[in-house]
C-alpha cells in the first residue's frame, strides 16, 4: 500500500509575499523537500536540508514574518 498523497498543511498566521494573502500558505513535503505554496497565487518556495532542520524545532513560521 503505497500512497502518493502529499499532506499539506496550512501555516498560521502565514502571508504570502507575492499576493499578501493571509492564512494562504500551505506547507508539505515534495521529494522530501520542505515546499511552501500559496493557494491563492502561484507563488511557491522549496528550502533546503538546513531549513528543514529549522523546522524540525518548530521555527519555521518565523521565516514568513515580514
Ligand atoms: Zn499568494
Amino acid at each position: 500500500m503505497t500512497t502518493k498523497k502529499i499532506k499539506k498543511r496550512f501555516v498560521a498566521g502565514a502571508k504570502c509575499p507575492k499576493c499578501q494573502a493571509k492564512e494562504t500558505i500551505v506547507l508539505f513535503k515534495e521529494h522530501g523537500i520542505e515546499t511552501v505554496e500559496c493557494i491563492e497565487c502561484d507563488y511557491r518556495e522549496q528550502q533546503g536540508d538546513e531549513q528543514a532542520t529549522t523546522q524540525a524545532s518548530g521555527d519555521l513560521i518565523g521565516v514568513f514574518k515580514p
